[in-house]
């Protein structure tokens, strides 16, 4: 694990983004070799939440100190890499993280946090961090242009197709976990507007869905849809997403920025959109681009399927199978180990067909896969051997991390004389090297054309978190939660997700 002392001053970083798991840091130190990094580092619940400053506060993990610190980045490139494809998942480096550094990183990042997310703090327990490549800007970047990265939370991407399913649970053939959930988060005060976006749409591969689910993120990002120019994040409207590509030069975008920033220096959500760059509007809009990636690029659907696959027997079933073995042995499971994690992933890889998998129409590739199992609802699970039980759960938490990671998408104009299309399978890569001991990234581009306006752009999955064992009963009291509460207001009387 690297010990890099340059890092280690709390004026070299700066707040850039959060989740509920995870905080983000961009380096602004001196050293140009860090200049495209960010850390990323973990949060806890707090244990004290009297309001009244983080001095003296103690931090609480909710969950268990992983043993081995660097998991997390073994599980994303070995684990994720093998299903996804190691080009689209993020590299990660562990470093090693004084306390007291992690203390004063802490204190000094407070004031520049959303309210919404001030629950949780960062996990002072946590002995190692991670350094990525800021992957809202390319490495090299052609003088003039500006980088656009948009940040897509796209959630699950299927309704089930269990056969196990109990006729109660039908809902979940037709609404989509996220629409579901929508209802839930307006009861509970986490939103106060359903979002028009329906995963579903996205996932689809068909251009105007695509399209319809990419505007309708952008009407209402809610925390699935986050826009940054040059490395800021800037608010999300439809006319920031229209006429950011016509910016007339970096360095007025710059200055506007600037001058944004200095009025408004981040965007909470529920925040008015506001137009932050005052240019003619140009023929290709950010949506258009955005739209055309999501369709030419396999990731999507391959993120998709993966989700599905992975979660062929439903949460209720997995729950069922996690109930005989802890019953049985009556301790609490222990949680894989990355080893596991992959020797899960080799299996399931095993008994489909991946190439077969990302071709196949819907219906034949949900028939392969349920008959992939090789056992149904006629079996009775219990008897199923411990090894194969055991099995299913890791696949199905598998299946978590999938849902619950974000694609990074950068795209900058291509101005380049070789304004040739290449796909997404031809890449040319750029590279950042540093000092030994330090991170070496390196990143995956391709050009694209929209609308006769050639781009260049490169397409990352992050958040790629393992998923806990002794979560699974959480998720299905989640899961109950939002079906029942979406039948007892809702009731079957909607479209179905994906029928328009
Ligand atoms: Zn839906």
């Amino acid at each position: 694990m690297a010990t890099i002392l340059e890092l280690y001053r709390i004026d070299y970083w700066k707040y850039r983004a959060e989740g509920n798991a995870n905080i983000v840091l961009q380096y602004i130190g001196p050293h140009s070799r860090f200049r495209n990094t960010v850390l990323r580092l973990r949060k806890a619940n707090r244990l004290d939440d009297s309001g009244t400053g983080l001095e003296g506060t103690n931090f609480g993990d909710d969950t268990m100190p992983m043993k081995n610190l660097t998991k997390e980045s073994h599980f994303a490139t070995e684990v994720i890499g093998l299903l996804l494809g190691q080009e689209f998942v993020e590299q990660l480096t562990a470093v090693a993280l004084p306390p007291g550094f992690l203390s004063s990183l802490a204190l000094a990042m407070e004031p520049s946090r959303p309210e919404s997310r001030r629950q949780k703090g960062i996990d002072l327990a946590q002995s190692v961090g991670f350094l990525a490549l800021d992957h809202t800007r390319f490495i090299k970047s052609s003088s003039g242009q500006s980088d656009f990265a948009v940040e897509i939370k796209p959630k699950w991407g299927f309704l089930t197709k269990s056969a196990f399913l109990r006729k109660d649970q039908d809902i979940k053939r037709r609404k989509c976990r996220f629409c579901m959930y929508q209802h839930q988060k307006i009861k509970t005060g986490q939103e106060y507007t359903l979002s028009k976006y329906c995963p579903i749409d996205l996932f689809s591969g068909i251009e105007l869905l695509v399209q319809d689910a990419v505007n309708s993120l952008v009407d209402t990002p809610q925390n699935n849809l986050r826009l940054f120019v040059d490395g800021l994040q800037q608010p999300v409207s439809r006319e920031s997403m229209t006429q950011c590509l016509s910016a007339p030069s970096k360095s007025t975008t710059t200055q506007l920025q600037e001058q944004q920033q200095k009025l408004k220096p981040q965007r909470m959500e529920g925040d008015d959109p506001v137009d932050y760059v005052k240019v003619d509007s140009g023929p290709v809009s950010l949506t258009d681009v955005l739209t055309k990636i999501l369709i030419e690029s396999p990731l999507l659907r391959r993120l998709g399927r993966l989700q599905q696959a992975l979660d062929s027997l439903d949460v209720e079933t997995v729950h069922q199978l996690y109930t005989y073995l802890v019953e049985r042995d009556s301790v609490h499971l222990p949680e894989p180990t990355v080893e596991e994690f992959l020797e899960t992933a080799e299996a399931f890889m095993g008994r489909t067909d991946m190439n077969a998998m990302m071709t196949e129409d819907q219906d034949t590739f949900e028939s392969h896969n349920a008959a992939g199992l090789g056992f149904g609802p006629e079996d009775d699970l219990e008897e199923l051997p411990k090894p194969l039980q055991l099995h299913f759960i890791r696949e199905f938490l598998l299946s978590a991390t999938l849902k619950d990671c974000s694609i990074l998408i950068t795209i900058q104009k291509d101005t380049s004389t070789a304004a040739v299309a290449t796909p997404p399978n031809a890449t040319s890569s750029s590279r950042l090297e540093v000092d030994a001991g330090s991170p070496e990234f390196h990143e995956a581009c391709h050009q694209i054309k929209v609308k006769e306006e050639m781009f260049v752009y490169k397409i990352t999955c992050i958040d790629l978190d393992p998923k806990k064992m002794t979560s699974v009963p959480m998720y299905l009291k989640k899961d109950r939660t939002i079906v029942n509460h979406y039948l007892a207001t809702v009731g079957d009387r909607e479209a179905a997700c994906g029928a328009n």
